[in-house]
């Protein structure tokens, strides 16, 4: 089992700091979770079954997919009229713009557990976890930087600057469903408990996911391969977040479509990733070369 090394000593702990927090983010990650702590009182089956169809949309396909594996990575090649289909399915996961998302996971990969890697255990686990994003960036850095690919392109920049719209227009319809479900069709259910599991549920579950493969993957589980950072495959971490959680594999051959590598990493958006190529989707899928393969 690995486990952080002695150098995390040298580095100073962050909590949490008044004059950098960014109210907004803390606000909207607050609001999600207490809307967690009202769900079970207005439990329904069905708004229990939308919320895992869109943990599965807004998690594997739209962060995993598409902000990780096609727009920081770019381990695959796709028409762009579906690039900006997965880059909106992606704003739903309230995660940020896709620029914004990028950008930073671009400077994680540039400064791997470092002094100036966003969000590395060596600065602390809840820093590492959730804390750093409710954060601004001490010296400024807010990831455009590390983007400029995407900054070039006008629709990347439009779906960036109004990554919240297609938020607010899916809080409406689930709205409307659930309440349209219990009105019309007579289902135990009602807008609120769609609202409740569907958006903050969902939403927080992915959060979670996302921020363990930059806490958990960064701590606990095995290496394949001796990376300069100390990035770590764990088995919990790739089923929450489809894949992700084979992150050591990830830091070694960061273009790879696959992240995981041997038989027994099961990667569920790889597997997605294929069936794109088989209907036409995707093409130039990048694995790792025979040498680049674990021992
Ligand atoms: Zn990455
Ligand atoms: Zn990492």
């Amino acid at each position: 089992m690995h486990k952080l090394n002695d150098t995390a000593e040298k580095f100073q702990h962050r909590g949490i700091n008044l004059k950098q927090v960014d109210w907004p983010v803390v606000l909207g990650i607050g609001a999600m979770h207490l809307g967690c702590l009202a769900a079970p009182l207005y439990f329904s089956w069905s708004a229990l079954g939308l919320a895992v169809l869109l943990y599965w949309l807004t998690g594997a396909i739209g962060i995993t997919l598409c902000y990780h594996r096609l727009l920081t990575h770019r381990s695959f090649k796709t028409p762009k009229w579906f690039e900006y289909f997965l880059t909106m399915i992606a704003c739903l996961a309230w995660q940020g713009g896709p620029i914004q998302w990028v950008g930073v996971h671009r400077l994680h990969h540039q400064h791997a557990d470092d002094e100036l890697d966003p969000h590395t255990p060596k600065h602390g686990f809840t820093w590492a976890h959730a804390l750093w994003c409710m954060h601004k960036q001490a010296d400024g850095r807010n990831g455009h930087e590390a983007a400029k690919d995407l900054l070039r392109d006008p629709g990347m920049r439009l779906l960036n600057k109004f990554f919240w719209v297609p938020q607010i227009v899916l809080l409406f319809l689930i709205y409307a469903g659930g309440q349209w479900a219990a009105s019309a069709w007579g289902w135990e259910t009602s807008g609120l408990s769609w609202l409740l599991w569907a958006v903050c549920v969902r939403t927080v579950v992915v959060y979670h996911a996302t921020w363990f493969v930059n806490s958990a993957s960064h701590t606990w589980g095995y290496r394949n391969y001796e990376t300069d950072d100390i990035s770590t495959n764990l088995w919990w971490v790739a089923l929450l977040s489809f894949g992700e959680g084979w992150h050591n594999n990830h830091h070694a051959v960061q273009r790879s479509a696959a992240h995981g590598l041997r038989w027994y990493e099961f990667d569920m958006t790889y597997w997605v990733i294929r069936f794109l190529g088989l209907v036409g989707l995707a093409r130039d899928i990048v694995l790792p070369k025979p040498h680049e393969m674990p021992k």
